[in-house]
């Protein structure tokens, strides 16, 4: 990767901190993704739905929820954007297994828009023990199989494949994976922060600022910003217009969880390696590159076609759905020590502030009609009203 990169440089001079990100993680050769894909405890980093299946669970408790505040409409799909090794749907399935007399009017299915061929294939693994079948190439998903629960899951490299339809979407900590720009303020105005080959070194590369404004400064910051460096990431902003979208022309409802901020941090992009963090521009294609999403401009880019909620920190989120009920259950239910402990250490890992409970966080795409009656003029009592957002208000136990 680092020759591809060093040959591409010399030959074209700087490259965007996106295109190399792009690169380093989805090259379809060499990229971090398609080749390493770390997720997990013998990977490069660890996620929620790794950590523990209450996480999962309480996820696949919301889509119920909103299925049913939404008058249980008699089909849907739930589309998950990088899934990684299939543990969250693994563990939403179940729920909707669980919940089978609930859903049993409904025909559901899944759809995985993943990138990676070797995480594609970890995910058929988990999902359908590994009976799955390439679609032939007149049908836009590449892969599909049938659930160990029953499901038909169909696999696409983009959101734009999946067929239209009422749909529940999920993205964990995609958007932290899509490529960013960065912009420095300096005396002259603003400047791209560019990729370039460290001359004084063979094969490193380092950051440079571009010597005039390039299109990207132009374009994606605002007149009153006041930070003096900033991030964004279009291909997130296109993403969540697409989803904002089909929820407004087929319903549904799309639930972001990651870890990020609402407009007010700066330089966030980092690089994992070993659960241990890297140097960004070292030995790109072995590291995964991250950057903290930004919800005030996901906001911005549902550009009024759906509802948004959040960001609800992810402590608060788990908490208003249930998790310390859940926790007890499953506290209950085991006798051995080395459970409770585990059960106990992931709870912790989930919630306590200072690890994952406060920095990651939940956002929502909803129909206006979800929260608000669509004829306002008319609310008065004889309309009931609408049943809170499950996680974004607080758990009512009657
Ligand atoms: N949601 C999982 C994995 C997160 S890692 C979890 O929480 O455990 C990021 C995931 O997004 C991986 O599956 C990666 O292959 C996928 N991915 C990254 N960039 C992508 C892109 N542009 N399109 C589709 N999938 C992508």
């Amino acid at each position: 990767m680092l020759r591809h990169l060093t040959r591409k440089l010399r030959a074209s001079g700087p490259v965007t901190v996106a295109e190399y990100m792009r690169e380093a993680l989805t090259n379809p050769g060499q990229g971090y993704y398609s080749r390493r894909g770390g997720v997990g405890e013998s990977g490069d980093f660890i996620t929620s739905p790794e950590i523990s299946q209450v996480f999962g669970e309480l996820i696949g408790i919301w889509y119920i929820s909103e299925w049913m505040a939404m008058g249980k409409p008699t089909t849907f799909q739930l589309v998950e954007l990088g899934p990684g090794r299939g543990t969250l749907t693994e563990d939403i399935l179940r729920v909707f297994k669980q919940l089978a007399s609930v859903l049993s009017t409904c025909d559901v299915s899944v759809h995985l828009v993943e990138v990676s061929p070797k995480l594609s294939e970890i995910q058929a693994v988990m999902l359908t023990g590994g009976k799955v079948q390439p679609s032939p190439e007149d049908e836009t998903a590449y892969m599909k199989g049938i659930s160990k629960t029953g499901i038909p899951i169909f696999w696409y490299r983009d959101i734009q494949d999946v067929p239209p339809g009422y749909s529940f979407y999920l993205a964990h900590e995609f958007f932290d994976a899509l490529p960013i720009h960065k912009f420095q303020r300096t005396e002259k105005g603003w400047r791209e922060v560019l990729v370039d080959i460290d001359p004084e070194v063979p094969d490193q590369l380092r950051f440079v600022l571009s010597p005039s404004r390039t299109p990207a400064t132009q374009n994606f910051i605002q007149p009153e910003e006041t930070r003096d460096h900033v991030e964004v990431c279009p291909e997130a902003g296109v993403i969540v217009q697409r989803l904002a979208s089909r929820i407004e022309k087929d319903g549904g409802a799309a639930l972001v969880a990651d870890y990020g901020h609402d407009g007010t941090k700066t330089d966030t992009f980092r690089g994992f390696r070993n659960h241990k963090l890297h140097d960004v521009l070292s030995a790109p294609g072995t590291a995964d590159l991250t950057a903290d999403v930004d919800f005030s401009y996901l906001r911005k880019m549902a550009q009024g076609k759906t509802a948004t909620l959040g960001p609800i920190k992810q402590r608060e989120f788990l908490k208003n759905m249930g998790i310390e009920l859940r926790l007890q259950v499953l506290l209950q239910n085991s006798s051995d020590t080395a459970t409770h402990e585990q059960l106990l250490h992931s709870y912790d890992m989930l919630m306590n502030p200072e690890k994952m409970g406060d920095c990651f966080n939940f956002f929502a795409l909803l129909p206006h009609h979800r929260l608000i009656h669509p004829d306002k003029k008319d609310k008065q009592e004889s309309k009931s009203p609408l049943p809170p957002v499950a996680g974004f208000n607080e758990l009512l136990l009657k």
